[in-house]
This record gives structure tokens, C-alpha cells and sequence, in this order.
């Protein structure tokens, strides 16, 4: 599945699901640009990526910042002159409660990362991957499909108002040769936990609740990216593919 020539921006890229994306994007030869904040993470990733055979472009940028969302497309045109794929990864969790009174701060917090810096950025990338007819890839979760605990409401909400915009960008952007689908891991081992200081939750507690009794490594959910993006699934939009051990069952 080569990716040469294939110009590939991952957001979120500085650890777990972006980072093992941009891996194996970097391993099937795409020019791959790596997006997220912290600094040194990105460093490591980059260095992962070279041992793979290229160094990728790195943008140190937060996707909820207009600015930088329009920066990320303008960097990865300057460099590349163009962009095939999108994978907008970037996302993030914070607890909010109806009857706590914090709902509006979480919702707002999630809202902007999980939903609205996707919009946006899908977007400004657009005319760009209209030119090559490229296609876009979002990173979304089973929590959209249904709700767990109370405190994850902002999350959930967000990841199921995702699974609906990719559907929508998948309905309008195929007119123009552009597919658009979602990917929805349950449990995946990454730094997510640590990143969104989630209290009381392990990834060895969540492995017994599934039926396949185990938690997703990062790369599997790189894999099902990889194919969606590719030639292989030229027919397949509006998708989402679920990957979370049976969870939902
Ligand atoms: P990580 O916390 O390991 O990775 C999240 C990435 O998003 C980091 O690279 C972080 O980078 C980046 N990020 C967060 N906010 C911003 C921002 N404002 N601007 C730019 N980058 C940002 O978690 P995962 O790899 O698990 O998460 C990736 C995606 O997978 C998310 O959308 C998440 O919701 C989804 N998901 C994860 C599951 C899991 O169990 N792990 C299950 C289902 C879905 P930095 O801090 O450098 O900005």
C-alpha cells in the first residue's frame, strides 16, 4: 500500500494514535507532516519516523487556535505544494456534569478540539485536497455511539457530533472526488489517560469489561487509517469504522 508522493497531515501526532499513524504513513513512503503541541514529543516521534526511512515535517501548532489550523495548511503547501490526506486525530477529554455545574466548561473545552478545530481545519484543507482528489480520515471513538459514564457526556457528545460531520463533509465533498470517513476505537493504550489527567481509569480495568477482554494498541487503529486513506478503499465514504473489541456489543 505505497504511499510515495502522497503528502499526509496528522493532527495529534505527538503521542498514541497520531503517533503510530504518522509511523506507518512514514513506512509506506507519504511525506508525512506531524501536528501537536508539545514540543519534545513531537521531537521523539520524528526521530521514530526517520528510523522508518523519512524525516517528517514537524508543526508545533493547537488545531482549536484558528491561526494555527490556517498555518498548518499554509506550512504543509510551502513545503509540499500540496496535500492528499487528512487525519484529524487531535482530540482530547475533559469530565463535565449537568448536576455538578460544570458542563458548559467541559462541553466548551471538548467542543473546540474534538469538533470544532475538525470543521475547521477540514475546511481550509479542502481546495487543496479537492486537487488531488484526496481524502480525509477522522478519529472519533465508540463513547459517540453511546454513553458510559455520566461524567464523559461533553465527550460523547462530541465524538457522535463528529461521526455526523464526517457523514455530511463525506455527502458534500464527494462531488468534488474527496472521501471522508471516521474511525471509532474503543479503549487504546496511549498517553490519553495521563494527558487528560482521568482519575480512577486504567487501561487494565477496561480490558475485563470488553468481550475480546483485551485494549487496542495504537497501531491497529494506524492500520484501519491507512486503509481508509488508501486506493483499496476508493469506495468507501461516509464510513465509519469501528475498532473497539466488541465494546459495544
Ligand atoms: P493521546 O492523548 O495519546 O493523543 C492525543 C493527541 O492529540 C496528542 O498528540 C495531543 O498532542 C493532541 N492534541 C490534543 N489537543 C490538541 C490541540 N489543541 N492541538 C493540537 N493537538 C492536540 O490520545 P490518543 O492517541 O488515544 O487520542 C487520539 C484520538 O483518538 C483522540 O481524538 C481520541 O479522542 C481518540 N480516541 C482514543 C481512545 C483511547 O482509548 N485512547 C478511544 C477512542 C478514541 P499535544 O499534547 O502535543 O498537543
Amino acid at each position: 500500500m505505497s504511499f510515495a508522493s502522497k503528502v499526509v497531515i496528522v493532527t495529534g501526532a505527538s503521542s498514541g494514535i497520531g503517533a503510530a499513524t504518522a509511523v506507518l504513513f512514514t513506512k509506506e513512503s507519504a511525506d508525512v507532516v506531524i501536528v501537536g503541541r508539545n514540543e519534545s514529543k513531537l521531537k521523539n516521534v520524528a526521530d521514530k519516523c526517520a528510523l522508518s526511512g523519512n524525516t517528517p515535517f514537524v508543526i508545533n501548532a493547537d488545531v482549536s487556535n484558528d491561526d494555527d489550523a490556517k498555518r498548518i495548511v499554509n506550512e504543509t503547501i510551502d513545503k509540499f505544494g500540496k496535500i492528499d490526506v487528512l487525519v484529524n486525530n487531535a482530540g482530547l477529554f475533559h469530565a463535565g456534569s449537568i448536576i455538578e455545574n460544570n458542563i458548559l466548561e467541559a462541553y466548551d473545552k471538548v467542543m473546540a478540539v474534538n469538533l470544532r478545530a475538525v470543521v475547521h481545519l477540514t475546511a481550509v484543507a479542502a481546495p487543496h485536497i479537492i486537487k488531488t482528489k484526496g481524502n480525509i480520515v477522522n478519529v472519533s471513538s465508540n463513547a459517540g455511539k453511546t454513553h458510559s459514564l455520566p461524567e464523559f457526556i461533553a465527550y460523547n457528545v462530541s465524538k457522535a457530533a463528529l461521526d455526523h460531520f464526517t457523514r455530511g463533509a463525506a455527502l458534500e465533498l464527494a462531488s468534488s472526488g474527496v472521501r471522508v470517513n471516521g474511525v471509532s476505537p474503543g479503549p487504546v493504550k496511549t498517553d490519553f489517560i495521563e494527558n487528560n489527567a482521568m482519575a480512577d481509569v486504567s487501561w487494565d480495568k477496561m480490558a475485563p469489561l470488553v468481550p475480546l477482554k483485551r485494549v487496542s494498541e495504537p497501531e491497529e487503529i494506524a492500520e484501519l487509517i491507512l486503509y481508509l486513506a488508501s486506493e483499496k478503499a476508493k469506495g468507501v465514504t461516509g464510513s465509519d469504522f469501528i475498532c473497539d473489541n466488541g465494546g459495544l456489543l
